[in-house]
């Protein structure tokens, strides 16, 4: 594929703050384009990061034929830039483009506008740990027409932001509240896909959960109000007893590449984990008992996330005293020295970028 480049005139990095960057506030200097039109990916190219073009008429401002997702680049010790596990999150973009019948985009296109756009705004990313450039590749449909149908012409971007710890509480437990008036996805919904769309439904209530004091809400299944999907922003996993449960990819929920991550190495450690249906009366039974041990969320933004608290109805439990358990850091270390360079990317989950 042929890049066209077109560098800024002069960059803004001598004017960021590198030491207090929140979550995706700040933008690199410059983001990828490419266009789909006639059937096909063209005129890809890196430009300065800036206002993009379009007609009101754009039918993804209507109907939210929309696609996005969320990626890290990683500075390492001696300095080299690296990529985690672009091939996953390649593989489920065109899984939620073709729920939202976006075209999809090879492999070879998508990681190599991921590592030219990396490149060029290397200087970008991060030197403390725990910081990192958050990659946003997206996909929007772009005919201009307000009638309802796909689209025939899209455009995709990638834009980058250097970020610190997303949780203003940085790695500390958060509280979840459940909700028994909304769903975030339906079977047969858009819970799979990473889309807009999801994030819309979620916005009303997340805010209510605010406002009841939570930090999110933890979703229960669409038909019976009685299984655990997930946060919303992440996966959730339980630590019950010595075992590691996790709710099962049922269609409503998406599939966390850090949910793999940390599926795979805690497999990998021997730790018997299931992935299974999980009532939330189970898990306050099991809190009820003391068999449960740890709560924690997982997602590209915050890696893992101790949960301390948990209200259902009205009932609340605490979970493991409020505190970070020794697993979630565990793994939280394991993933993020894998992320760094300074554990052995045995999974071989990292690629570079130079
Ligand atoms: C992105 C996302 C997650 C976390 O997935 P990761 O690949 O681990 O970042 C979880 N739930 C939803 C709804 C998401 O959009």
């Amino acid at each position: 594929m042929e890049i066209q480049y077109l560098p800024v005139a002069a960059s803004r990095l001598p004017s960021i703050d590198f030491q207090h960057l929140g979550f995706g506030e700040v933008f690199s200097d410059h983001m990828f384009l490419m266009e789909f039109e006639g059937g096909a990916w063209k005129s890809a190219r890196i430009v300065p990061f800036g206002p993009i073009e379009m007609l009101p008429s754009a039918c993804c401002l209507h109907y939210g034929q929309i696609v996005f997702e969320g990626i890290k680049a990683f500075r390492t010790a001696s300095g080299s830039v690296q990529i985690f596990r672009p091939d996953k999150y390649h593989e489920r973009f065109n899984r939620s483009c073709r729920r939202l019948c976006i075209p999809e985009i090879d492999f070879d296109t998508f990681l190599t506008a991921l590592r030219e756009l990396v490149a060029k705004d290397r200087d970008w990313v991060p030197r403390q740990k725990g910081y990192s450039l958050y990659i946003r590749p997206f996909v929007f449909a772009s005919d201009s027409y307000i009638g309802v149908r796909v689209s025939k012409t899209y455009r995709f971007l990638i834009i980058t932001s250097p970020v610190g710890a997303y949780y203003k509480e940085g790695f500390n437990p958060v509280s979840l509240i459940t909700s028994t008036e909304y769903i975030r996805a339906a079977p047969g919904g858009l819970g799979m896909a990473k889309t807009p769309a999801n994030y819309a439904a979620s916005l009303l209530p997340a805010q209510e959960a605010i406002q009841k004091g939570f930090s999110q809400i933890l979703w229960l299944d669409a038909t019976e109000r009685r299984y655990i999907e997930e946060v919303g922003t992440m996966n959730i996993f339980f630590c019950v007893a010595g075992r590691l449960l996790t709710p099962s990819l049922e269609g409503t929920i998406l599939a966390g590449i850090t949910r793999d991550s940390v599926i795979r190495i805690a497999k990998d450690w021997g730790i018997p984990l299931e992935e299974r249906k999980i009532s939330i009366e189970e898990i306050l039974e099991a809190s009820r008992k003391g068999s449960l041990q740890e709560v924690f969320g997982t997602g590209t933004a915050a890696v893992i996330s101790p949960v301390g608290l948990i209200r259902h109805r009205e009932e609340s439990i605490t979970i493991n005293g409020g505190q970070t358990g020794p697993l979630a850091k565990k793994l939280y270390e394991e993933i993020t020295g894998i992320q760094y360079g300074e554990k052995p990317d045995r999974f071989h989950w990292c690629v570079s970028v130079d």
